[in-house]
């Protein structure tokens, strides 16, 4: 690609993830709406209820990584029951300081906090959250392996990681759709609504350089977790993977 993105070192990774998310902070909730026709927040509904919070006043701790703006949180709150708690941890200040304002906005200050780290070495303590969750976000990752063993160093066990990212579209014509889509419409539109055509081509890259499902199922047992399944969404063009630790 003339954009270079592609074979980056990894610790290099990560500054042009970051770079991409400060680039984008601002624009990132209205982007998704308009680069997934919406269709981002069926997916995250779908993660929702597989997470399946309580719905009473019993303690339940969601560490929401790579949480960004705070969409997962916010709508684990809203379908869980007054002893939740969600703590979104992300690496980039800048979507932090929208998803707190965002939070501020829904009355749910309280029940969300919002905290930076890297996923790699996560802040807190071994066992102290009964789900993990990950929305379009362990892509960015530069060492994925560190990451998954994190969120297992975190649960407690008898508890459950829960991953959404964007996967392979094998679907005869809509993947050909889908191409056209990606290479021809997202960095345009990203350019038109952001001023950033780059940072949504390395988006649209990234997509095509994570593993296929059962790869990265096999890297979540690998990591140690116990009953792993994926459920592919609308086509491949996202999947849903599961793992408890138990
Ligand atoms: N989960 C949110 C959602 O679904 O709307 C945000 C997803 S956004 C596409 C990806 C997020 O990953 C960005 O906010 C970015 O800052 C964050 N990120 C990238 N690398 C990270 C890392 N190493 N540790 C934690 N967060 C990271």
């Amino acid at each position: 690609t003339h954009f270079g993105f592609r074979d980056v070192p990894l610790g290099d990774k990560q500054t042009l993830v970051n770079d991409v998310f400060h680039s984008v902070a601002s624009r990132y909730d209205l982007m998704n709406d308009l680069m997934s026709g919406g269709l981002h927040r069926v997916w995250k509904d779908i993660m929702i209820t597989a997470l399946d919070p309580p719905r009473s006043d019993r303690p339940f701790a969601l560490l929401d990584v790579a949480g960004g703006t705070g969409d997962i949180s916010f709508r684990a709150a809203k379908a869980a029951g007054p002893g939740f708690h969600a703590t979104v941890c992300d690496i980039n200040s800048d979507m932090l300081a929208v998803g707190r304002e965002r939070a501020a906005k829904r009355h749910l200050d309280t029940q969300v906090a919002f905290v930076e780290g890297n996923a790699e070495s996560l802040g807190f303590a071994d066992r102290s959250f009964d789900a993990y969750t990950i929305a379009f976000g362990i892509r960015n990752v530069p060492r994925i392996d560190l990451a998954l063993r994190e969120a297992y160093r975190v649960l407690r066990p008898g508890s459950r990681f829960l991953c959404l990212e964007f996967s392979t579209v094998e679907m005869p014509g809509l993947d050909k759709l889908y191409d056209l889509f990606s290479f021809k419409v997202i960095p345009p539109l990203g350019r038109m609504v952001t001023g950033d055509a780059e940072s949504y081509q390395y988006l649209v890259e990234s997509i095509r350089k994570f593993p296929k499902p059962a790869a990265f199922a096999d890297m979540i047992r690998e990591a140690g977790f116990a009953r792993v399944s994926w459920q592919t969404l609308s086509g491949g063009i996202v999947a849903l993977h599961s793992g408890w630790r138990l």
